[in-house]
């Protein structure tokens, strides 16, 4: 795989635009709907799994990115549900990071299965890595994603880092009621390891939608609280986004805590992003339900040129952004369904 700063090799065939002008060229690519965790934010504790005969296969879903890559999809994000529960999950990042035009390759995951996966899947050409650790404490860690284990989330952090797939960033989603008390904590990481720690804010989706709203944290209250109980954090870069996080550091500290404000501060006019659902669905937007099936045309034989086509037509007509504000909360799917 070529790295970020390489010119590609190839001129791509079309670039993916929509009518406000943005290019679209980020992938997130969902490996499976199914997790071994049920965060309270993410998913009921009785979730209904799609048969893996509706999800799209190693093959398809190589040649999905083999057509992305060709429309100037350059950077790629694993997701899920959990990414690393996806049967033959290093051969297929070994497949993606080979492919043409590949030239950022990223995973968001919950860290459980990084003890054994994090030296393979980084040999495979998996270059940096997203760990989901809401809180500090085991019996909180728990109570959040219901079944899971603190210490094994760390150990698979520590093999991440060993492993080279680094800079290392923490996802916090913070919950009042549940870990609003550790934002500090989370955020003094930062003063001890060159990581990036980062509050999502967090967002209503189908079932999870009136909890969502009821128990958000919004970025101000957590910086206040950060400087209530420890010190101010510096704004870095005067406020630009890196990637969709507005970054921030301790005086003098090693790491950086960054704030992705969908919610109260979007960021949708600089959204480069599209999503490929586990099933072959691509969505436009998180927060929509706008959305355009691949793998059923893929499967009725749809050439390489036909799916070019459908992605350009649909990227064309990408929202411009979210209506939280307006009350529109995506109903279709909640977020491991669509790969957050
Ligand atoms: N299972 C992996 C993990 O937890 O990192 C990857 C999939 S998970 C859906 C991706 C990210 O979305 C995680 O960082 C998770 O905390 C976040 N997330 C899930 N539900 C959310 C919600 N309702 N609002 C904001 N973020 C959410
Ligand atoms: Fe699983 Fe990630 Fe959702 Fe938690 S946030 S239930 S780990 S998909």
């Amino acid at each position: 795989m070529m790295t970020e700063s390489q010119a590609p090799t190839q001129a791509p065939a079309a670039i993916a635009k929509d009518r406000f002008g943005r290019v679209i060229s980020y992938l997130r690519i969902s490996l499976t709907d199914k997790c071994n965790l049920r965060c309270v934010y993410c998913m009921p504790e009785d979730m209904v799994f799609r048969p893996n005969s509706h999800l799209m296969q190693d093959d398809e879903l190589l040649l999905l990115v083999r057509v992305f890559a060709s429309l100037g999809f350059w950077k790629y994000r694993l997701t899920g549900g959990e990414p690393t529960i996806r049967h033959n999950v290093v051969e297929v990042v070994r497949g993606i990071a080979h492919t043409e035009g590949v030239r950022s390759l990223s995973m968001t995951t919950n860290g459980i299965l990084l003890g054994e996966l994090a030296a393979p899947l980084a040999e495979a050409g998996l270059q940096r890595i997203n760990v989901s650790i809401d809180t500090l404490d085991p019996a909180r860690f728990r109570r959040i994603t219901r079944w899971g284990s603190f210490d094994e989330v760390w150990r698979g952090l520590e093999a991440a880092e060993r492993a080279g797939l680094t800079p290392v960033k923490i996802n916090v989603v913070v919950v009042r009621g549940f870990n609003d008390q550790d934002v500090t904590a989370l955020a003094k990481l930062t003063l001890d390891h060159p990581w990036q720690v980062r509050f999502i804010e967090m967002m209503p989706f189908g079932d999870v939608a009136a909890f969502a709203k009821e128990q958000i944290v919004t970025d101000a209250e957590i910086r206040a609280r950060i400087a209530s109980e420890y010190a101010e954090l510096d704004l870095i870069d005067d406020g630009q986004l890196d990637g969709e996080a507005r970054m921030y550091r301790f005086a003098g500290a090693p790491g950086e805590v960054g704030f992705i404000s969908s919610v109260t501060h979007p960021f949708c006019a600089s959204c480069t992003r599209a999503r490929l659902t586990a099933d072959g669905v691509l969505r436009l937007c998180l927060l929509r339900d706008k959305e355009i099936d691949l793998l059923t045309p893929l499967r009725a034989g749809a050439s390489e040129d036909e799916l070019r086509e459908t992605i350009l037509k649909a990227i064309w007509w990408k929202p411009w952004g979210h209506g939280l504000a307006q009350e529109v909360i995506p109903l279709s799917r909640v977020m491991s369904q669509i790969g957050g």
